[in-house]
């Protein structure tokens, strides 16, 4: 008999949510099958690359710099293992996202390999996926969604490793101190009365004060505002008038799970045509095209 699996209080977390949106939502029934399938493939999955993590002292000089840790590091990539996870991951997202098809063709027929674009999005280097997709005969966006996805598991550990003991207090940029990607959106911790930037690429949470614009620094109250809908307590915009930029932040007293992080974003699709109608933009926008 198979050992029994250590729990996973995330994992349990992100099935309790999406039990209770199917429960509350049936409309977004196929929606929340979507992030569990996910969920579940990301839960199995080993990463592609052991993290190799430099001492304390390093890092927190590092990030003292201003530089965020990945970009710092190589990731190397075992070429089967990671070849067959975005295969994996482009056959569960086909049975959603018709798309996908394409690249399990261009796969089978080895018109498309997935590891050079896995190694350049996993280093911040610029994705030249336009010729790719050209040759493959795949939609870039499509193809973009797959390399995230299939880059999670990895940049998750990695993430987790390097943050390990870390003081983050004097990090206070917008960008992420792990990945340097920009954030997808904030968290609203209102007992503790902190805001936290969070990376959907990585999973990274960062404090950055309450009071200053991400977009460009600003923190003066007077240019600052604040967008919500009536009836909506969990979410809201800050808005600033100097970038106009705004930030969707999302209440919650305990970080969202990775997983969760790009289906809060689009339950709240709402709130991004009220900002944007008010001539605002995200920070960042979402990473992840809106399932089916
Ligand atoms: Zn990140
Ligand atoms: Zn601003």
């Amino acid at each position: 008999m198979p050992p029994p699996e250590a729990p996973d209080p995330t994992f349990d977390r992100i099935n309790r949510r999406l039990d209770e949106l199917q429960a509350s939502e049936p409309r977004l029934s196929q929606v929340a099958g979507y992030y569990r399938a996910l969920a579940g493939l990301f839960h199995g999955a080993l990463p592609l690359s052991e993290p190799k993590v430099e001492s304390l002292a390093q890092r927190q000089a590092t990030l003292g710099g201003g530089q965020s840790l990945l970009p710092q590091v190589k990731i190397v990539f075992a070429p089967e293992p990671a070849r067959q996870f975005f295969g994996q991951v482009a056959r569960l997202v086909s049975t959603f996202q018709p798309g996908a098809a394409q690249v399990l063709a261009a796969l089978d027929d080895h018109r498309l390999d997935p590891l050079p674009p896995l190694a350049d999005l996993a280093h911040g280097d610029p994705l030249e996926v336009e010729a790719l997709c050209e040759s493959a005969g795949v939609a870039p966006l499509t193809l973009r969604v797959l390399l995230e996805y299939s880059l999670r598991p990895t940049l998750r550990a990695w993430a987790t490793g390097l943050l390990q003991g870390l003081d983050l207090s004097g990090w206070q940029k917008p960008a992420c101190p792990v990945c340097g990607n920009l954030p997808l959106l904030a968290e609203w911790d209102p007992a503790a009365r902190r805001r936290s930037l969070r990376c959907a690429i990585c999973g990274a949470g960062w404090p950055f004060p309450v009071t200053r614009c991400p977009g460009c620094g600003n923190s003066d109250p007077t240019s600052q505002g604040m967008l919500s809908f009536d009836g909506d307590e969990r979410t809201f915009a800050q808005t600033c008038r100097v970038c106009q930029v705004c930030v969707k932040t999302i209440v919650t007293s305990e970080p969202i799970p990775h997983d969760l992080l790009s289906l809060e974003d689009l339950l709240s699709v709402d709130l991004d045509q009220g900002c944007q109608e008010r001539g605002y933009r995200r920070v960042a926008g979402p990473i992840s095209s809106p399932p089916v």
